[in-house]
């Protein structure tokens, strides 16, 4: 099993629940430990959560500046504007879903629309990359990506052409639909497929960023050189779990 993040979490949730039944208090923990509890295949909270790799571990294919400025800049400021338009308009971060705000994002500010979906989308972009990419996903949804693209050739094309040719600042995503079918859709600026507001509605298994702060320092024009590059980053072990959890396997 890969030393993920995801599996950190997975463990501190075990040994907490053992700590706690044992009477035990865990006074020293890691620094990932303000996150335990947290559920990242669905309940992508409100606050940021710690980078599951370093800034520079995803070189070549993204440089260590582009990470860290990403990171702590970009996306960074998305939370903590979020925080705002919650505090603003009444979303009580302690017991509301973010998925549950982005459902109904038309009823809320544009800043609320641009810094939910911005935050929502970075945590989940910082999580479907890994330093140990593999190719191609070889499980269950491979089986499923070539039952409903032919191939993980054409979904491959498909995903990069909707990438290419979003116009300006989005995402390009891979979308389970409301009927378990994968569908390749695209979104402006910080909209993704849980608001109401998407063209192409589902909950979103795989985004790219190709906002130009993405790739801008390392590639600059060539936004089909970063996209071809990021298919070597993809954590494809994370996207079948997440699959698999949303599909309830
Ligand atoms: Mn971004």
């Amino acid at each position: 099993m890969k030393n993920t993040l995801h599996d950190r979490r997975e463990f501190l949730k075990t040994a907490g629940k053992a700590g706690m039944a044992a009477g035990l208090s865990f006074t020293v923990l890691p620094s990932f430990a303000k996150d335990f509890g947290y559920a990242s295949f669905y309940n992508i909270g409100f606050m940021q959560q710690p980078l599951p790799y370093n800034y520079n571990a995803l070189e070549p294919h993204i440089d260590a500046m582009t990470m860290e400025i990403h990171y702590t800049k970009h996306a960074a400021t998305y939370a903590k504007n979020l925080q705002e338009a919650a505090a603003a308009e009444g979303v009580d971060t302690k017991k509301m879903k973010l998925e549950t705000v982005l459902s109904s994002i038309s009823k809320y500010s544009p800043k609320m629309r641009n810094n939910a979906g911005g935050h929502y989308n970075h945590e989940l972009f910082w999580e479907t990359m890994s330093p140990k990419s593999e190719k191609a996903p070889d499980q269950k949804l491979g089986k499923a990506i070539e039952k409903d693209f032919g191939s993980f050739d054409t979904f491959k094309n498909q995903f990069t052409e909707a990438a290419k040719n979003r116009f300006g600042s989005g995402w390009a995503w891979l979308v389970l639909t409301d009927g378990n079918k994968l569908v390749i859709s695209s979104t402006p600026n910080q909209d993704n497929p849980l608001m109401d507001v998407a063209e192409v509605k589902g909950r979103p298994l795989l985004g790219l960023d190709v906002w130009e702060h993405a790739y801008y320092l390392k590639y600059q024009n060539r936004r089909p050189d970063y996209i071809n590059s990021w298919w070597n980053v993809i954590d494809w072990d994370f996207v079948e779990k997440r699959y698999r959890k949303m599909v309830n396997d």
